[in-house]
């Protein structure tokens, strides 16, 4: 896992104009079937990803927190709203709550996430690659393939699968 999680940068960008033309062309025309297709490519790959294994996203880039992940995960450490915020949080240029630094704060060494039954939505959700009309978050999953290799399997087998 570790050399291949040193190699996707180099993957994803000798594969990036290739993913921006499909995605281009996705846009347009988005299969019917899209969302079943991308939920059957997204079961099929995690059946073989351990993200325990990787946790790059937790090492690389950080979750946002919506304000009711804010307010759920302070709650788990029965901590104010505001002192969270202020231990562990920032704003960043698109005005959201971020992680002050990353690796994420509430990684452990063996890769668990200690908030994992309250983790923000943002990382319940990544890759994203289940999201519903999955054609709508192309630039988000273009910058994502670089980062995880669930992300670039998935989009390697949707060009396989979809003639766009
Ligand atoms: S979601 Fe992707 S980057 Fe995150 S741990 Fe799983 S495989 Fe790795
Ligand atoms: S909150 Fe948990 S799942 Fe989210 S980035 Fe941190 S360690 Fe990873």
């Amino acid at each position: 896992m570790k050399e291949l999680l040193n190699n996707l940068p180099k993957l994803a960008k000798d594969k990036h104009k290739e993913n921006k033309t499909f995605f281009t062309k996705l846009k347009k025309k988005p299969p019917k079937q899209l969302d079943y297709i991308m939920q059957e490519l997204h079961d099929e790959e995690f059946k073989k990803t351990d993200c325990l294994t990787c946790a790059n996203c937790c090492k690389t880039t950080g979750p946002l927190f919506t304000d009711k992940d804010v307010e759920r995960i302070s709650k788990h450490f029965k901590m104010k709203a505001q002192k969270f915020i202020e231990q562990f949080l920032r704003v960043d240029e698109d005005n959201d709550y971020v992680l002050q630094s990353v690796p994420c704060i509430f990684l452990g060494a063996d890769n668990y996430c200690s908030i994992y039954s309250v983790r923000p939505k943002a990382c319940s959700e990544f890759p994203h690659t289940n999201r519903k009309k999955f054609q709508q978050i192309s630039n988000l999953t273009i910058k994502n393939v670089a980062i995880c290799p669930a992300a670039f399997n998935i989009v390697e087998k949707m060009k396989e699968k979809i003639k766009v």
